[in-house]
């Protein structure tokens, strides 16, 4: 494993605690899992159990019961193939940050896998202050750890690019797994656990916003989400640069809600790249690893990635300048998130998004652009992107979201020619839309949703 991806989080001895504990956060998988792989041999080197944590807090910021039904079904999964590699999992409702350090008690060491957001990075701050043993955090849900590829929140695609690519080679390697020595699936550590074999039940323990409801569509798991890679390869791919952005069609991976809960690993999908001869897995590959590692490092060196002054000077500037601009049209968040307005293809994108759990991505950045558009403020505009993408998509408040939002508001984009309220950021509207796709068969999908 490159040490790049390991990080000792505070200075404390290992203690003779009788386990190794890995604290799953954002990693929530057994399949090419660098931290699980890390705290499997540690456990064999300290011949100690190795235990697999998880705390579910029912008080994530904007997650909802669609979010929790996605994440239990797959965290389901995780436990039965633990299982069968002699390791346990503890399922607990409790702020997960708490229950780690609770179980620090019994621990010689703490693995934890990284997370960027905010919240993630809070928790992981405060369990290396209060745990008596040492906390290692291993980062896998890149390729390429987010502080070796730049030291900086880069400017653009096209900047992180050339830094990603001279490292890609070294990063890529497959990931060798190894066993456990020491079976822990008959120990008793006592603490009340989350039963996840029920869902229903288990939902009945946690207090959820049940207004936005699960969805059909997306079934979580590790095991949903290589199928849905295998459909991709076999049934997709080779149309993906020509068919991905037409919103009629659905030519992409739909492999987002996986990623975003880790449930599967950009470097397994990678690595299942390099076994195929098709001359658009390029343009898969910039989106799954420059596209979605310069998310990362938006939201890793920018403290403000959820507000509008992440964005780049001269897009703030230009905004500024054209604030009160007349606005032919100004909806209020609640006529947004009811898909009250005038345009058939906005409120049908929204739709899609709250019947579905996903809008097709081409209509994501018109979607963005359209709130901008018809919002009194552009900061007014930026929160209501944030807040309904957030809510409503299953994978919502990913490093992905913060920066599609924030590139539908010029960052990681260049100026335009100066127009009413967009001052210099790149405009979309309606009649380019009806050039490109048959917008009425996109209308008509949507449509049959609500069916
Ligand atoms: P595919 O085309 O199959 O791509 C494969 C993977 O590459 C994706 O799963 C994703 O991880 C990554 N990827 C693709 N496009 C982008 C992109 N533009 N930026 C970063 N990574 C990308 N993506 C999210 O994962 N979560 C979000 O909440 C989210 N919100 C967005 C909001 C707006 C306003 C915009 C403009 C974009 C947003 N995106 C978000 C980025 C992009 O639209 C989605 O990643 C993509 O549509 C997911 O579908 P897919 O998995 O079928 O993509």
């Amino acid at each position: 494993m490159q040490p790049e991806r390991i990080q000792s989080l505070n200075k404390k001895e290992l203690s003779d605690n009788p386990y190794v504990i890995y604290w799953m956060q954002s990693s929530q998988r057994v399949d090419c899992n660098h931290a699980l792989q890390y705290a499997v041999e540690k456990a064999n080197d300290l011949d100690k159990p190795l235990l697999v944590y998880f705390g579910v807090t029912d008080n994530f910021p904007e997650a909802n019961w669609r979010h929790y039904r996605f994440m239990l079904e797959g965290l389901r999964e995780v436990k039965m193939e633990l299982e069968k590699r002699k390791v346990k999992m503890i399922i607990r409702k409790i702020s997960p940050e708490r229950g780690a350090e609770e179980l620090s008690a019994y621990a010689a060491l703490i693995v934890v896998d990284r997370g960027y957001l905010r919240i993630e990075r809070q928790w992981r701050d405060y369990l290396s202050t209060h745990a008596e043993c040492p906390v290692v955090q291993v980062e896998t849900n890149v390729i390429v750890p987010v502080e070796t590829v730049s030291d900086k929140g880069e400017y653009s695609a096209a900047t992180l690019r050339r830094k990603l690519n001279k490292l890609l080679d070294r990063f890529a390697a497959p990931l060798e797994e190894e066993e456990v020595k020491i079976s822990s699936l008959n120990l008793d550590v006592g603490f009340d656990e989350l039963d996840v074999e029920d869902l229903d039940t288990a939902f009945e323990k946690l207090n959820l916003d049940r207004t936005v409801k699960p969805v059909d569509r997306f079934i979580g798991g590790t095991n949903q989400a290589k199928v849905f890679l295998e459909d991709f390869i076999e049934n997709k791919l080779s149309k993906y640069s020509q068919l991905k952005n037409d919103p009629s069609l659905d030519y992409s991976s739909n492999l987002s809600p996986y990623l975003h809960f880790g449930q599967i690993s950009p470097l397994y999908i990678y690595n299942r790249f390099l076994e195929i001869e098709d001359d658009n897995k390029a343009d898969f590959l910039e989106e799954l690893v420059v596209r979605r590692e310069l998310s990362m490092n938006f939201v890793y060196y920018n403290g403000g990635y959820d507000t509008i002054h992440s964005l780049h000077e001269w897009a703030r500037n230009t905004l500024e300048d054209h604030k009160g601009d007349a606005r032919e049209y100004i909806y209020s968040l609640e006529d947004l998130e009811g898909a009250h307005t005038h345009d058939p293809y906005w409120n049908a994108a929204q739709m899609e998004m709250v019947l579905t759990g996903k809008m097709h991505g081409y209509m994501r950045m018109y979607w963005g652009k359209k709130i901008l558009e018809w919002s009194k403020t552009p900061e007014e505009a930026y929160n209501a992107a944030i807040y309904l993408n957030n809510k409503y998509s299953l994978d919502g408040r990913d490093p992905n979201g913060f920066a599609g939002v924030a590139w539908c508001f010029g960052k990681h984009d260049r100026g335009w020619k100066e127009r009413n309220i967009f001052g210099k950021i790149r405009y979309m509207n309606d009649k380019g839309l009806e050039r490109k796709f048959d917008m009425e068969s996109y209308l008509e999908k949507v449509q049959r949703l609500s069916l």
